[in-house]
Protein backbone atom coordinates (compact mmCIF):
# COMPACT_ATOMS: atom_id res chain seq x y z
CA UNK A 1 0.00 0.00 0.00
CA UNK A 2 1.54 3.39 -1.12
CA UNK A 3 1.90 5.97 1.91
CA UNK A 4 -1.65 8.59 -0.20
CA UNK A 5 -3.48 4.65 0.63
CA UNK A 6 -2.18 4.23 3.75
CA UNK A 7 -3.47 7.83 4.90
CA UNK A 8 -6.90 7.67 2.87
CA UNK A 9 -7.06 4.16 5.06
CA UNK A 10 -6.51 5.65 8.22
CA UNK A 11 -8.65 8.74 7.52
CA UNK A 12 -11.39 6.14 6.82
CA UNK A 13 -10.53 3.53 9.69
CA UNK A 14 -10.56 6.86 12.30
CA UNK A 15 -14.16 7.64 11.64
CA UNK A 16 -15.25 4.25 11.48
CA UNK A 17 -13.47 3.83 15.05
CA UNK A 18 -15.58 6.80 15.91
CA UNK A 19 -18.78 5.05 14.48
CA UNK A 20 -18.19 2.30 17.07
CA UNK A 21 -17.16 4.00 19.66
CA UNK A 22 -20.58 6.22 19.24
CA UNK A 23 -22.46 2.72 19.13
CA UNK A 24 -20.67 1.68 22.11
CA UNK A 25 -21.16 4.51 24.20
CA UNK A 26 -24.48 5.03 22.84
CA UNK A 27 -26.53 3.34 25.76
CA UNK A 28 -24.54 4.44 28.67
CA UNK A 29 -25.44 6.73 31.31
CA UNK A 30 -23.03 9.90 30.61
CA UNK A 31 -21.00 9.50 33.81
CA UNK A 32 -19.92 5.99 32.04
CA UNK A 33 -18.56 7.34 28.81
CA UNK A 34 -15.06 7.94 27.72
CA UNK A 35 -14.65 11.76 27.47
CA UNK A 36 -12.90 13.30 24.09
CA UNK A 37 -13.08 9.69 22.86
CA UNK A 38 -15.50 10.00 19.64
CA UNK A 39 -13.91 13.99 18.99
CA UNK A 40 -10.23 12.61 18.59
CA UNK A 41 -11.37 10.05 16.33
CA UNK A 42 -12.96 12.59 14.40
CA UNK A 43 -10.25 15.40 14.45
CA UNK A 44 -7.67 12.41 13.57
CA UNK A 45 -10.08 11.40 10.76
CA UNK A 46 -10.49 14.66 9.60
CA UNK A 47 -6.78 15.62 9.93
CA UNK A 48 -5.77 12.69 7.73
CA UNK A 49 -8.27 13.68 4.85
CA UNK A 50 -7.09 16.89 4.81
CA UNK A 51 -3.37 15.09 5.00
CA UNK A 52 -4.77 13.35 1.86
CA UNK A 53 -6.27 15.67 -0.28
CA UNK A 54 -4.40 18.84 0.07
CA UNK A 55 -0.69 18.04 0.46
CA UNK A 56 1.91 15.60 -0.80
CA UNK A 57 3.34 13.91 2.15
CA UNK A 58 5.86 14.28 3.87
CA UNK A 59 7.71 16.57 4.23
CA UNK A 60 5.40 19.50 5.11
CA UNK A 61 2.46 18.86 7.28
CA UNK A 62 -0.28 21.46 5.74
CA UNK A 63 -1.78 23.91 7.77
CA UNK A 64 -4.91 22.71 8.26
CA UNK A 65 -4.20 18.77 8.88
CA UNK A 66 -1.14 19.48 11.50
CA UNK A 67 -3.76 21.40 14.32
CA UNK A 68 -6.60 18.43 13.59
CA UNK A 69 -4.01 15.51 13.85
CA UNK A 70 -2.53 17.08 16.93
CA UNK A 71 -5.35 17.60 18.70
CA UNK A 72 -7.13 14.72 18.05
CA UNK A 73 -3.78 13.16 19.42
CA UNK A 74 -4.30 15.22 22.35
CA UNK A 75 -7.80 14.22 23.16
CA UNK A 76 -6.70 10.62 22.76
CA UNK A 77 -4.54 11.16 25.31
CA UNK A 78 -6.73 12.72 27.53
CA UNK A 79 -9.30 9.81 27.02
CA UNK A 80 -6.48 7.62 28.15
CA UNK A 81 -6.49 9.20 30.80
CA UNK A 82 -10.09 8.83 31.21
CA UNK A 83 -9.79 5.46 31.00
CA UNK A 84 -6.63 4.89 33.31
CA UNK A 85 -8.69 6.90 35.95
CA UNK A 86 -7.11 10.30 36.17
CA UNK A 87 -9.15 12.18 34.51
CA UNK A 88 -8.69 15.30 32.75
CA UNK A 89 -10.32 19.31 33.55
CA UNK A 90 -11.83 20.42 31.10
CA UNK A 91 -9.46 23.80 31.70
CA UNK A 92 -6.30 21.52 30.91
CA UNK A 93 -7.90 20.27 27.78
CA UNK A 94 -8.58 23.88 26.26
CA UNK A 95 -5.58 25.24 27.26
CA UNK A 96 -3.67 22.05 25.71
CA UNK A 97 -5.60 22.45 22.40
CA UNK A 98 -4.86 26.53 22.38
CA UNK A 99 -1.14 25.78 22.61
CA UNK A 100 -1.60 22.98 20.01
CA UNK A 101 -3.54 25.51 17.28
CA UNK A 102 -1.09 28.23 18.06
CA UNK A 103 2.21 26.04 17.81
CA UNK A 104 1.04 24.41 14.56
CA UNK A 105 0.25 27.95 13.24
CA UNK A 106 3.78 29.34 14.88
CA UNK A 107 4.95 26.30 12.73
CA UNK A 108 3.50 26.85 9.37
CA UNK A 109 5.77 30.51 9.11
CA UNK A 110 9.04 28.29 10.41
CA UNK A 111 11.86 27.05 8.09
CA UNK A 112 10.37 23.40 6.67
CA UNK A 113 13.32 21.98 8.92
CA UNK A 114 12.29 23.29 11.91
CA UNK A 115 8.86 22.41 11.07
CA UNK A 116 9.91 18.93 10.69
CA UNK A 117 11.42 19.46 14.21
CA UNK A 118 8.79 20.60 15.44
CA UNK A 119 5.72 18.84 14.74
CA UNK A 120 6.79 15.25 14.99
CA UNK A 121 8.04 16.12 18.74
CA UNK A 122 4.64 17.23 19.41
CA UNK A 123 3.14 14.00 18.02
CA UNK A 124 6.21 12.08 20.10
CA UNK A 125 4.34 14.21 23.36
CA UNK A 126 1.07 13.32 22.92
CA UNK A 127 1.91 9.35 22.20
CA UNK A 128 4.12 9.20 24.88
CA UNK A 129 1.59 10.76 27.93
CA UNK A 130 -0.80 8.18 27.55
CA UNK A 131 2.28 5.61 27.17
CA UNK A 132 3.24 6.85 30.85
CA UNK A 133 -0.38 7.08 32.32
CA UNK A 134 -0.99 3.29 31.28
CA UNK A 135 2.56 1.94 32.29
CA UNK A 136 2.67 3.66 35.38
CA UNK A 137 0.85 2.96 38.78
CA UNK A 138 -0.78 -0.23 37.18
CA UNK A 139 -2.22 -3.39 39.20
CA UNK A 140 -4.32 -5.66 37.33
CA UNK A 141 -4.95 -5.84 33.75
CA UNK A 142 -1.02 -5.64 33.16
CA UNK A 143 -1.03 -7.55 29.85
CA UNK A 144 -3.22 -5.34 28.19
CA UNK A 145 -2.39 -1.88 29.37
CA UNK A 146 1.42 -3.06 28.54
CA UNK A 147 0.92 -3.99 25.05
CA UNK A 148 -1.07 -0.80 24.37
CA UNK A 149 1.49 1.32 26.65
CA UNK A 150 4.03 -0.17 24.57
CA UNK A 151 2.35 0.60 21.07
CA UNK A 152 2.06 3.97 22.51
CA UNK A 153 6.19 4.29 23.60
CA UNK A 154 7.03 2.63 20.12
CA UNK A 155 4.84 5.57 18.26
CA UNK A 156 6.29 8.30 20.47
CA UNK A 157 9.74 6.79 19.84
CA UNK A 158 9.22 6.97 15.83
CA UNK A 159 8.11 10.20 15.92
CA UNK A 160 11.01 11.12 18.85
CA UNK A 161 13.38 9.89 16.40
CA UNK A 162 11.93 12.00 13.16
CA UNK A 163 12.50 14.78 15.17
CA UNK A 164 15.55 14.25 16.48
CA UNK A 165 17.12 13.34 12.72
CA UNK A 166 15.14 16.68 11.53
CA UNK A 167 17.28 18.43 14.20
CA UNK A 168 20.75 17.29 13.08
CA UNK A 169 19.88 18.23 10.00
CA UNK A 170 19.95 14.84 8.55
CA UNK A 171 17.84 15.84 6.02
CA UNK A 172 16.34 14.21 3.66
CA UNK A 173 14.80 11.36 6.81
CA UNK A 174 12.79 9.66 3.80
CA UNK A 175 13.04 6.28 5.45
CA UNK A 176 11.46 7.46 8.82
CA UNK A 177 9.10 9.77 7.00
CA UNK A 178 7.99 6.47 5.11
CA UNK A 179 7.82 4.62 8.27
CA UNK A 180 5.65 7.10 10.13
CA UNK A 181 2.45 6.73 8.27
CA UNK A 182 2.78 2.65 8.44
CA UNK A 183 3.43 2.86 12.24
CA UNK A 184 0.47 5.25 12.86
CA UNK A 185 -1.16 2.64 10.60
CA UNK A 186 -0.23 -0.23 12.75
CA UNK A 187 -1.05 1.40 15.78
CA UNK A 188 -4.48 2.31 14.94
CA UNK A 189 -5.14 -1.14 14.76
CA UNK A 190 -3.76 -2.81 17.76
CA UNK A 191 -5.06 0.68 20.24
CA UNK A 192 -8.48 0.51 18.70
CA UNK A 193 -8.97 -2.97 19.51
CA UNK A 194 -6.79 -2.59 22.96
CA UNK A 195 -8.18 0.47 24.03
CA UNK A 196 -11.98 -0.62 23.55
CA UNK A 197 -11.24 -3.61 25.29
CA UNK A 198 -9.63 -1.38 28.39
CA UNK A 199 -12.48 0.94 28.15
CA UNK A 200 -15.27 -2.23 28.48
CA UNK A 201 -13.01 -3.58 31.34
CA UNK A 202 -13.36 -0.07 32.79
CA UNK A 203 -17.21 -0.10 32.52
CA UNK A 204 -16.92 -3.52 34.19
CA UNK A 205 -15.31 -2.16 36.89
CA UNK A 206 -17.64 0.47 37.54
CA UNK A 207 -20.27 -1.97 37.45
CA UNK A 208 -18.88 -3.98 39.83
CA UNK A 209 -18.07 -0.96 41.89
CA UNK A 210 -21.34 -0.20 42.18
CA UNK A 211 -22.69 -3.33 42.82
CA UNK A 212 -20.72 -3.57 45.32
CA UNK A 213 -21.49 -0.16 46.50
CA UNK A 214 -25.67 -0.78 46.26
CA UNK A 215 -24.89 -4.30 48.26
CA UNK A 216 -23.13 -2.82 51.16
CA UNK A 217 -25.43 0.45 51.51
CA UNK A 218 -28.47 -2.55 51.24
CA UNK A 219 -26.79 -4.55 54.05
CA UNK A 220 -26.71 -1.38 56.29
CA UNK A 221 -29.86 -0.46 55.82
CA UNK A 222 -31.15 -3.87 56.39
CA UNK A 223 -28.82 -3.73 60.04
CA UNK A 224 -30.64 -0.28 60.52
CA UNK A 225 -34.41 -1.72 60.00
CA UNK A 226 -33.39 -5.38 61.77
CA UNK A 227 -31.72 -3.74 64.91
CA UNK A 228 -33.70 -0.62 65.29
CA UNK A 229 -35.66 0.08 68.78
CA UNK A 230 -39.62 0.83 66.79
CA UNK A 231 -41.03 -2.22 64.87
CA UNK A 232 -41.39 -1.76 60.70
CA UNK A 233 -43.89 -3.16 58.83
CA UNK A 234 -45.24 -3.11 55.44
CA UNK A 235 -47.93 -4.36 53.88
CA UNK A 236 -49.46 -4.90 50.53
CA UNK A 237 -52.65 -3.04 48.86
CA UNK A 238 -54.46 -6.27 50.23
CA UNK A 239 -52.83 -5.52 54.00
CA UNK A 240 -51.21 -8.78 53.79
CA UNK A 241 -47.76 -7.96 55.56
CA UNK A 242 -45.12 -8.04 52.91
CA UNK A 243 -42.09 -7.17 55.03
CA UNK A 244 -41.60 -6.62 58.91
CA UNK A 245 -38.64 -6.31 61.08
CA UNK A 246 -37.21 -8.16 63.89
CA UNK A 247 -38.58 -5.80 66.77
CA UNK A 248 -42.25 -6.30 64.91
CA UNK A 249 -41.74 -10.11 65.30
CA UNK A 250 -41.57 -9.78 68.75
CA UNK A 251 -43.91 -7.08 69.15
CA UNK A 252 -46.64 -9.95 67.81
CA UNK A 253 -44.49 -12.77 69.49
CA UNK A 254 -44.27 -14.52 66.09
CA UNK A 255 -41.30 -15.86 63.99
CA UNK A 256 -40.85 -13.10 60.88
CA UNK A 257 -41.63 -15.68 58.38
CA UNK A 258 -44.63 -16.70 59.93
CA UNK A 259 -46.13 -13.24 59.74
CA UNK A 260 -45.34 -12.60 56.33
CA UNK A 261 -48.37 -12.99 54.07
CA UNK A 262 -50.63 -12.71 56.38
CA UNK A 263 -53.81 -10.31 56.57
CA UNK A 264 -52.61 -7.35 59.30
CA UNK A 265 -56.07 -7.80 60.64
CA UNK A 266 -55.00 -10.98 61.94
CA UNK A 267 -52.70 -9.37 65.01
CA UNK A 268 -55.44 -7.37 66.16
CA UNK A 269 -58.38 -7.55 68.97
CA UNK A 270 -61.54 -8.15 66.94
CA UNK A 271 -63.39 -4.61 68.38
CA UNK A 272 -60.93 -2.79 66.65
CA UNK A 273 -61.85 -4.67 63.19
CA UNK A 274 -64.14 -1.61 62.36
CA UNK A 275 -61.92 0.97 62.75
CA UNK A 276 -58.96 -0.25 61.22
CA UNK A 277 -60.75 -0.78 58.15
CA UNK A 278 -61.76 2.81 58.39
CA UNK A 279 -58.38 3.53 58.77
CA UNK A 280 -56.85 1.32 55.94
CA UNK A 281 -59.78 3.06 53.77
CA UNK A 282 -58.08 6.40 54.78
CA UNK A 283 -54.79 4.94 53.49
CA UNK A 284 -55.93 3.68 50.22
CA UNK A 285 -57.41 7.42 49.40
CA UNK A 286 -53.13 8.15 49.98
CA UNK A 287 -54.01 9.56 53.47
CA UNK A 288 -51.16 9.00 56.36
CA UNK A 289 -52.11 8.47 60.26
CA UNK A 290 -51.07 8.03 63.37
CA UNK A 291 -52.96 5.85 66.18
CA UNK A 292 -53.06 3.80 69.03
CA UNK A 293 -53.64 0.48 68.70
CA UNK A 294 -53.90 -3.04 70.89
CA UNK A 295 -52.12 -5.72 69.13
CA UNK A 296 -53.06 -9.44 69.78
CA UNK A 297 -49.70 -11.68 70.45
CA UNK A 298 -49.18 -15.04 69.57
CA UNK A 299 -49.55 -15.89 73.10
CA UNK A 300 -53.32 -14.67 73.50
CA UNK A 301 -51.42 -11.45 75.27
CA UNK A 302 -52.18 -7.72 74.06
CA UNK A 303 -49.83 -4.92 73.43
CA UNK A 304 -50.16 -1.35 72.73
CA UNK A 305 -49.10 0.58 70.03
CA UNK A 306 -48.78 3.55 68.54
CA UNK A 307 -48.94 3.15 64.72
CA UNK A 308 -47.26 5.61 62.27
CA UNK A 309 -48.64 4.67 58.50
CA UNK A 310 -47.94 6.00 55.36
CA UNK A 311 -49.09 4.92 52.42
CA UNK A 312 -47.87 4.13 49.53
CA UNK A 313 -48.90 5.09 45.81
CA UNK A 314 -47.32 3.65 42.59
CA UNK A 315 -45.63 5.65 39.57
CA UNK A 316 -48.98 5.48 38.80
CA UNK A 317 -50.34 7.19 41.64
CA UNK A 318 -52.68 4.51 42.53
CA UNK A 319 -52.30 2.64 45.93
CA UNK A 320 -49.42 -0.09 46.23
CA UNK A 321 -49.99 -0.35 50.14
CA UNK A 322 -48.37 1.26 53.27
CA UNK A 323 -45.69 0.74 55.20
CA UNK A 324 -45.52 1.64 59.56
CA UNK A 325 -43.42 2.50 62.30
CA UNK A 326 -44.83 0.66 65.18
CA UNK A 327 -43.99 2.03 68.79
CA UNK A 328 -43.95 -0.15 72.04
CA UNK A 329 -46.42 1.98 74.51
CA UNK A 330 -47.55 -0.95 76.28
CA UNK A 331 -45.60 0.16 79.40
CA UNK A 332 -47.02 3.54 79.12
CA UNK A 333 -50.44 2.54 78.23
CA UNK A 334 -50.74 0.57 80.82
CA UNK A 335 -50.12 3.05 83.51
CA UNK A 336 -52.21 5.77 81.93
CA UNK A 337 -55.06 2.55 82.19
CA UNK A 338 -53.84 1.83 86.36
CA UNK A 339 -53.81 5.87 86.72
CA UNK A 340 -57.33 5.96 85.29
CA UNK A 341 -58.72 3.53 86.91
CA UNK A 342 -57.56 4.63 90.19
CA UNK A 343 -58.61 7.81 89.65
CA UNK A 344 -61.96 6.87 88.67
CA UNK A 345 -62.21 4.41 91.97
CA UNK A 346 -60.99 7.71 93.93
CA UNK A 347 -63.60 9.71 92.42
CA UNK A 348 -66.55 6.96 93.27
CA UNK A 349 -65.28 6.78 96.57
CA UNK A 350 -65.25 10.37 96.50
CA UNK A 351 -68.87 9.84 96.07
CA UNK A 352 -69.52 7.53 98.72
CA UNK A 353 -70.32 6.36 102.12
CA UNK A 354 -67.11 4.56 103.46
CA UNK A 355 -68.93 3.38 106.27
CA UNK A 356 -72.54 1.62 104.58
CA UNK A 357 -71.13 1.68 101.17
CA UNK A 358 -74.67 3.95 99.93
CA UNK A 359 -74.01 7.75 98.28
CA UNK A 360 -72.70 9.95 100.65
CA UNK A 361 -74.03 13.52 101.51
CA UNK A 362 -71.86 15.15 98.37
CA UNK A 363 -73.12 12.97 95.94
CA UNK A 364 -77.03 13.45 97.24
CA UNK A 365 -76.64 17.49 97.10
CA UNK A 366 -74.90 16.94 93.49
CA UNK A 367 -77.56 14.88 92.22
CA UNK A 368 -80.24 16.94 94.36
CA UNK A 369 -79.11 20.19 92.42
CA UNK A 370 -79.67 18.33 89.10
CA UNK A 371 -82.79 16.90 90.10
CA UNK A 372 -84.20 20.25 90.70
CA UNK A 373 -82.35 21.29 87.41
CA UNK A 374 -84.42 18.50 85.58
CA UNK A 375 -87.86 18.74 86.92
CA UNK A 376 -87.86 22.51 86.50
CA UNK A 377 -87.43 21.83 82.97
CA UNK A 378 -89.96 19.33 82.36
CA UNK A 379 -92.05 20.15 85.48
CA UNK A 380 -92.87 16.56 87.10
CA UNK A 381 -92.88 16.84 90.87
CA UNK A 382 -90.07 16.26 92.80
CA UNK A 383 -90.39 14.72 96.10
CA UNK A 384 -87.39 14.26 98.69
CA UNK A 385 -87.27 11.48 101.79
CA UNK A 386 -85.76 12.67 105.59
CA UNK A 387 -85.29 8.79 107.20
CA UNK A 388 -83.88 9.18 110.84
CA UNK A 389 -83.39 6.16 113.21
CA UNK A 390 -85.18 6.56 116.43
CA UNK A 391 -83.17 6.36 119.47
CA UNK A 392 -80.01 5.90 117.90
CA UNK A 393 -77.66 7.07 120.91
CA UNK A 394 -79.19 4.68 123.09
CA UNK A 395 -78.41 2.34 121.05
CA UNK A 396 -75.50 2.85 121.02
CA UNK A 397 -75.05 3.15 124.39
CA UNK A 398 -76.65 0.08 124.81
CA UNK A 399 -74.82 -2.40 121.93
CA UNK A 400 -71.68 0.11 121.64
CA UNK A 401 -70.38 2.10 118.49
CA UNK A 402 -69.88 -1.73 116.15
CA UNK A 403 -73.19 -2.60 116.26
CA UNK A 404 -74.37 0.38 116.30
CA UNK A 405 -72.47 0.87 112.68
CA UNK A 406 -73.53 -2.73 111.81
CA UNK A 407 -77.18 -1.24 112.06
CA UNK A 408 -76.40 1.67 110.20
CA UNK A 409 -75.30 -0.52 107.09
CA UNK A 410 -78.74 -2.88 107.79
CA UNK A 411 -80.79 0.40 107.13
CA UNK A 412 -78.74 1.38 104.21
CA UNK A 413 -78.97 -1.87 102.95
CA UNK A 414 -83.01 -2.23 103.11
CA UNK A 415 -83.57 1.33 101.87
CA UNK A 416 -81.27 0.66 98.68
CA UNK A 417 -83.11 -2.43 98.09
CA UNK A 418 -86.63 -0.66 98.32
CA UNK A 419 -85.23 2.48 96.01
CA UNK A 420 -84.70 1.08 92.74
CA UNK A 421 -85.84 3.02 89.95
CA UNK A 422 -83.83 5.29 87.54
CA UNK A 423 -82.90 9.06 88.79
CA UNK A 424 -84.19 7.93 92.47
CA UNK A 425 -80.81 7.78 95.22
CA UNK A 426 -80.89 6.91 98.51
CA UNK A 427 -77.67 8.40 100.36
CA UNK A 428 -76.32 8.84 103.86
CA UNK A 429 -77.18 12.31 104.65
CA UNK A 430 -75.35 12.38 107.85
CA UNK A 431 -74.76 10.40 111.41
CA UNK A 432 -78.10 8.13 111.57
CA UNK A 433 -79.81 10.13 109.03
CA UNK A 434 -80.40 8.81 105.68
CA UNK A 435 -82.63 11.18 102.65
CA UNK A 436 -84.06 9.88 99.68
CA UNK A 437 -84.65 11.21 96.36
CA UNK A 438 -87.74 10.21 94.53
CA UNK A 439 -87.59 11.18 90.90
CA UNK A 440 -90.94 12.35 89.21
CA UNK A 441 -93.17 11.68 92.79
CA UNK A 442 -95.93 13.43 93.73
CA UNK A 443 -96.76 13.80 97.35
CA UNK A 444 -99.09 10.31 97.55
CA UNK A 445 -96.40 8.53 96.08
CA UNK A 446 -93.54 9.98 98.20
CA UNK A 447 -95.76 9.28 101.54
CA UNK A 448 -96.39 6.07 100.10
CA UNK A 449 -92.60 5.29 99.83
CA UNK A 450 -91.96 6.71 103.10
CA UNK A 451 -94.02 4.65 104.51
CA UNK A 452 -92.61 1.68 102.72
CA UNK A 453 -89.02 2.32 104.16
CA UNK A 454 -90.40 2.52 107.70
CA UNK A 455 -92.05 -0.46 107.95
CA UNK A 456 -88.79 -1.97 106.01
CA UNK A 457 -86.46 -1.20 108.40
CA UNK A 458 -89.06 -2.23 111.26
CA UNK A 459 -89.35 -5.82 109.49
CA UNK A 460 -85.49 -5.87 109.78
CA UNK A 461 -86.59 -6.58 113.40
CA UNK A 462 -82.77 -5.46 115.14
CA UNK A 463 -83.39 -5.78 119.23
CA UNK A 464 -83.23 -2.10 120.08
CA UNK A 465 -83.97 -2.54 123.97
CA UNK A 466 -83.06 1.09 125.00
CA UNK A 467 -85.64 2.88 122.80
CA UNK A 468 -88.96 3.87 124.33
CA UNK A 469 -90.59 3.73 120.81
CA UNK A 470 -90.38 0.03 120.24
CA UNK A 471 -88.40 -3.44 120.98
CA UNK A 472 -86.72 -3.20 117.73
CA UNK A 473 -84.49 -0.11 115.53
CA UNK A 474 -87.73 2.10 113.79
CA UNK A 475 -87.29 5.08 112.34
CA UNK A 476 -89.48 7.97 111.54
CA UNK A 477 -89.28 9.97 108.15
CA UNK A 478 -90.31 13.06 106.83
CA UNK A 479 -91.36 13.58 103.14
CA UNK A 480 -91.82 16.37 101.08
CA UNK A 481 -92.84 16.96 97.52
CA UNK A 482 -92.48 20.30 95.22
CA UNK A 483 -92.93 21.51 91.77
CA UNK A 484 -89.66 23.19 90.74
CA UNK A 485 -88.76 26.62 89.97
CA UNK A 486 -86.03 27.60 86.75
CA UNK A 487 -83.74 29.04 88.39
CA UNK A 488 -84.75 28.12 92.18
CA UNK A 489 -82.93 25.96 94.60
CA UNK A 490 -84.17 22.55 96.49
CA UNK A 491 -83.37 24.67 99.62
CA UNK A 492 -87.60 25.05 100.56
CA UNK A 493 -87.95 20.85 99.77
CA UNK A 494 -84.81 19.76 101.98
CA UNK A 495 -86.49 22.77 104.73
CA UNK A 496 -90.00 20.88 104.42
CA UNK A 497 -88.65 17.42 104.08
CA UNK A 498 -87.06 18.01 107.81
CA UNK A 499 -90.12 19.75 109.00
CA UNK A 500 -91.88 16.57 108.04
CA UNK A 501 -89.00 14.67 110.08
CA UNK A 502 -89.35 16.68 112.95
CA UNK A 503 -93.10 16.54 112.90
CA UNK A 504 -92.85 12.09 112.92
CA UNK A 505 -90.45 12.44 115.36
CA UNK A 506 -93.22 15.06 117.47
CA UNK A 507 -95.72 12.94 116.97
CA UNK A 508 -94.14 9.64 118.53
CA UNK A 509 -91.56 8.30 115.83
CA UNK A 510 -91.50 5.42 113.96
CA UNK A 511 -94.18 6.85 111.94
CA UNK A 512 -94.29 8.72 107.97
CA UNK A 513 -95.44 12.05 107.66
CA UNK A 514 -95.38 14.08 104.20
CA UNK A 515 -96.51 17.24 102.59
CA UNK A 516 -96.90 18.60 99.64
CA UNK A 517 -95.43 21.90 99.20
CA UNK A 518 -97.69 24.92 98.02
CA UNK A 519 -96.85 25.68 94.20
P1 LIG B 1 -83.73 10.69 117.84
O1 LIG B 1 -84.75 9.61 117.96
O2 LIG B 1 -84.30 12.02 118.29
O3 LIG B 1 -83.22 10.81 116.51
O4 LIG B 1 -82.60 10.35 118.79
P2 LIG B 1 -81.15 9.94 118.44
O5 LIG B 1 -80.48 9.40 119.58
O6 LIG B 1 -81.19 9.02 117.25
O7 LIG B 1 -80.51 11.30 117.91
P3 LIG B 1 -79.22 11.99 118.38
O8 LIG B 1 -78.95 13.05 117.31
O9 LIG B 1 -79.31 12.43 119.72
O10 LIG B 1 -78.08 10.91 118.27
C1 LIG B 1 -77.55 10.47 117.06
C2 LIG B 1 -76.56 9.44 117.37
O11 LIG B 1 -76.11 8.76 116.24
C3 LIG B 1 -75.38 9.99 118.08
C4 LIG B 1 -74.21 9.25 117.52
O12 LIG B 1 -73.50 8.52 118.49
C5 LIG B 1 -74.85 8.26 116.55
N1 LIG B 1 -74.03 8.16 115.37
C6 LIG B 1 -73.86 9.11 114.42
N2 LIG B 1 -73.04 8.62 113.45
C7 LIG B 1 -72.69 7.35 113.80
C8 LIG B 1 -71.90 6.35 113.23
O13 LIG B 1 -71.30 6.53 112.21
N3 LIG B 1 -71.79 5.17 113.89
C9 LIG B 1 -72.43 4.93 115.05
N4 LIG B 1 -72.31 3.75 115.62
N5 LIG B 1 -73.17 5.87 115.59
C10 LIG B 1 -73.33 7.06 115.01
MG1 LIG C 1 -82.16 9.64 115.51
MG1 LIG D 1 -80.69 12.42 113.84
Amino acid sequence: MDQSSLILSLAIGSFVFAGLLYIFQRNKPHEQRIPFWITAKCLQGAGSLCLYFLSPTPPGFPIVAAPLLLTGCAYECWALFAICGHPVSRRTHLWTAGIILVLTLAGAGLDPQWRMVMMPALHAVFYGLPAWALLANQQRELSLRVVLGGCFVLLAAVFAAQSALALCGLAPVAPLDAVVPTAVYVMLLVSGFSLLLLAQQKSDDELELARRSFREQDAQYRFIVDNALEGIVALDKDSRVTFLNRRMAEMVGYPVEEVLGRPYLDFLTEDQFEDAATKLAERSRGLDGVYERCLLRRDGSRKWVQISARAVLDAAGNYAGAFSVITDIDARKKTETALAESNKRLAEQSLMDGLTGIANRRRFDEALAREYRRHARGGAPLSLIFIDIDHFKAFNDCYGHIHGDACLRQVAGVLRQNVTRAGDLVARYGGEEFACILAETDATAAAAMAERLRQAVAALDIPHEASPTACRVTVSCGAATARCLPGGAPLDLLARADGQLYRAKAAGRDQAAAEQCPA
